[in-house]
């Protein structure tokens, strides 16, 4: 069995929480899930690992002995793994029963040659996510081949499965350890068709296309899911699963979104930190009146309360930030050196002289030297 890190695969911290390793786990299992990637051995091999990290790290006991003990102490607690019906179970525990189809083969009728419901990504610029926008998308979903009814075989007809023999399960021996995991072959049925079916070429499904048009709610976010009802793969019984909308949204030039609060960085210049003034900035909806104090800090940050996005939960408005960034002009002409060397002068300072700052350090220094 190859070695990798737990909490690596994961890219987690050896100190996260349960909370975060749940999130970083639904994370990775989405977008390394078998079904979004179908055919790709190495997003397999991931998607198993990722599982695996997960089993052990979301268990109190078996995440105490993994950091104290490593692998090798899991397996001599008698802890086996690589069972991909359980690795469904975990998927399934977390994303819920409702993801059934997607999450797939566990919660899945084994004679379905493909699962009920559908998953996509749908990205959204920036405006589109903060204010809500509806989409028309072109969707490809499954549906049953008429021909032979889904069953993916000619005329019906359906033998045992070669590979294990009708059992559904097949088994392996790894060291002293017996495993045992669905059939590759025939997916737990026990089934393989006699001779395929011409039309479908044996999958049991015809790829279709329709175009739809998805309401997004105002303030979605990376990772939000959308369920629509309905508009995922239609099963040979005529029953269509759902389709799961997972949002990816484009970042802004200029605005950076954290949760529902906005920041914008403020260029302020350097004469303005002396002399104070307002300002206009632009922020989601309307120009906002910033007022700058004299003495304001580079970084420093000014709060427009519920000016920020709307929760897509609770609809409770985030803030809107704008933090200060000081800036300088790059190159001074003849006069305006002559201002502020005048302007440095009337402070009582002479414009060859450096500066010092604090006159009584500069004494006591210079009194470490005589004693
Ligand atoms: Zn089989
Ligand atoms: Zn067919």
């Amino acid at each position: 069995m190859e070695e990798f890190d737990y909490y690596e695969i994961l890219e987690i911290q050896r100190t996260a929480s349960g909370e975060e390793i749940k999130k970083a786990y639904r994370k990775m299992a989405l977008k390394y899930h078998p079904d979004r990637n179908p055919d790709d051995k190495d997003a397999e091999e991931k998607f198993k690992k990722i599982n695996e990290a997960y089993q052990v790290l979301s268990d109190q006991e078996k995440r105490q002995i993994y950091d104290t003990y490593g692998k090798k102490g899991l397996e001599s607690s008698g802890f086996g793994f690589n069972d991909m019906e359980s690795i469904f179970d975990v998927f399934n525990s977390v994303f819920g029963s409702g993801f059934g189809g997607f999450g797939g083969r566990a919660s899945r009728n084994r004679n379905e040659k493909y699962p009920r419901d559908l998953a996509i990504e749908l990205q959204l610029s920036f405006e589109e996510a903060i204010f809500g926008c509806n989409k028309e998308i072109e969707l490809r979903y499954k549906d049953a081949c008429k021909e032979c009814n889904g069953t993916g075989a000619k005329d019906g007809k359906v033998t045992t499965c070669s590979v294990c023999k009708g059992s559904g399960r097949e088994t392996f021996t790894q060291g002293f350890m017996t495993f045992a995991q669905t059939c590759s072959k025939c997916h737990g049925s026990g089934q393989m068709v006699a001779e395929n079916c011409d039309k479908c070429k044996g999958r049991g499904y015809t790829e279709e296309r329709e175009t739809i048009e998805i309401k997004i709610p105002e303030g979605v976010d990376n990772h939000n899911q959308i369920r629509i009802q309905e508009k995922g793969n239609k099963m040979p019984n005529g029953v269509r699963g759902d389709l799961y909308v997972e949002i990816f949204v484009k970042e802004d030039a200029h605005f950076i979104r954290h949760h529902n609060d906005i920041y914008l960085e403020v260029p302020v210049f350097f004469t303005l930190v002396m002399l104070g003034g307002n300002m206009k900035i632009p922020a989601l909806t309307k120009e906002l009146d910033l007022k700058i104090p004299i003495g304001v800090k580079d970084k420093q940050q000014f709060v427009f309360y519920g000016e920020g996005v709307k929760n897509v939960n609770s609809g409770k408005r985030g803030n809107f930030i704008a933090v200060v960034s000081i800036t300088y002009p790059q190159k001074l002409d003849d006069k305006q050196r002559a201002m502020l060397s005048e302007l440095h002068k009337s402070f009582g300072y002479e414009e060859s002289k450096p500066i010092a700052c604090h006159e009584g350090l500069m004494d006591k220094i210079k009194n470490w030297f005589k004693s």
